[in-house]
């Protein structure tokens, strides 16, 4: 039954990526079940989306009640949801203004506009420049990918949206020669997910922003996938001090719902993006919006931050014991429940092996393993997880 929709799947999607041989059913907790009814340990969860966990009654309920009230709306008016729904990310990222959007990629094009309008209104050029990081991933828009610091995603794309210019992540002086006066915006991930689970330094993030105040460039940081609580706070620059003037999140702020959002510091909200300026046609429509309420909502509730702070130190060494155990495993890399193990090898054969094992993992790039694993999981599924993992080596 499986082979059947995976061949006409094949027959009807445009081929944009190379599916692992599973179709889904179900999910429950940290776990997933194929069509056959075979059970998996997820270390994946939809790409760091699903944080709560699969079959969540609560957060279940609260969307089938939004149903039954209402799905959608204009923003040419107000909804209950939306307005609940900003209040709390106000709250939880101590930023000032926000902007719906169905996805992370959104997020990013809305961020980018925000910073050109807000250096547009200084001097009234139309040459700015944004500077991002080698490495880095922002979605696959024009505008996102244009950010995006690896060019294997942009070549036939090309041109991009032009006036961009790529650092090196946590090397401030490369960052540094890049700027002149035309420089509007730096964009960067405070944990840099696909292109190889790359935290920021302090360091680096502290001189980075001190330029930015001195030369009144906007500092964005793309939280997307290591926003959320992954890293253990809230937002992963919330560990390290360091605010941004705009910041972007998706992946698990709707837990599976699509929507994502840009904030901003209310002096960039009053200096950039007006009326007319920007839209949305779905962006946080009551169904989205009220995911995002029950999911930070849940977050408080079920002590989310705490649980990872407390099971994270466990997976860390977990992962360094393996690292040592053999010699294939040249690294591990990351921060909270965003974590990356660096093979010697490509790491796809593992994966599949991992697969037959009911473990789901996924890579960021050729030859690293990454956990991105729902953030309830317990020592006991990290155990499963090494076991089922080493089983594959
Ligand atoms: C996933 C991701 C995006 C893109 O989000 P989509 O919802 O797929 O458009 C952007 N930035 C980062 C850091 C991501 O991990």
């Amino acid at each position: 039954m499986q082979q059947q929709y995976i061949e006409e799947a094949e027959k009807a999607l445009l081929h944009t990526y190379n599916r692992y041989p599973i179709v889904w059913e179900r999910g429950e907790g940290v776990h997933l079940y194929d069509l056959e009814g075979k059970e998996y340990l997820d270390f994946v969860a939809g790409i760091a989306v699903f944080a709560l966990g699969y079959r969540n009654k609560e957060y279940n309920d609260a969307l089938k009640e939004q149903i039954d009230k209402i799905i959608h709306t204009s923003n040419y008016y107000y909804n209950v949801p939306a307005v609940e729904a900003a209040k709390k990310m106000k709250d939880v990222s101590g930023m000032d203004r926000v902007f719906f959007t169905n996805s992370g990629a959104e997020a990013v094009e809305g961020a980018i506009k925000a910073a050109r309008k807000y250096a547009y209104l200084k001097d009234g050029r139309t040459d700015h420049e944004i500077i991002a990081m080698n490495h880095s991933f922002h979605g696959r828009t024009f505008g996102a990918l244009s950010v995006t610091g690896n060019p294997k995603y942009r070549e036939a794309f090309e041109p991009m949206i032009g006036n961009v210019k790529f650092a090196e992540m946590n090397d401030f002086d490369s960052v540094k020669a890049l700027v002149n006066d035309r420089t509007c915006a730096i964009i960067f991930e405070t944990v840099q997910g696909e292109g190889g689970i790359y935290p920021a330094e302090k360091e680096f993030m502290e001189q980075v922003k001190s330029l930015c105040g001195e030369k009144d460039i906007l500092l964005i940081l793309d939280e997307i996938q290591c926003g959320m609580g992954r890293t253990g706070s809230m937002y992963a620059w919330q560990r390290y001090g360091v605010k941004p003037d705009i910041m972007t999140t998706a992946k698990a702020l709707g837990c599976g719902i699509p929507v994502g959002a840009f904030l901003m510091t209310e002096r960039v909200a009053e200096h950039s993006l007006a009326s007319g300026d920007h839209g949305t046609t779905y962006g946080g429509n009551p169904l989205a919006a009220a995911a995002i309420c029950k999911v930070l909502e849940l977050f408080g509730k079920n002590h989310i931050l705490e649980h990872v702070n407390e099971v994270a130190p466990y997976l860390e060494k977990r992962l360094d014991t393996l690292m040592e155990k053999y010699d294939f495993i040249k690294a591990r890399r990351g921060a909270g429940l965003m974590q990356g193990l660096v093979f010697d090898r490509p790491v796809a054969d593992i994966i599949n092996r991992a697969l037959e094992n009911g473990l789901v993992l996924i890579n960021a790039g050729t030859d690293i393993i990454r956990f991105v694993p729902p953030l309830i999981i317990t020592e006991a599924d990290v155990d499963v997880m090494v076991e089922r993992l080493e089983r594959s080596f």
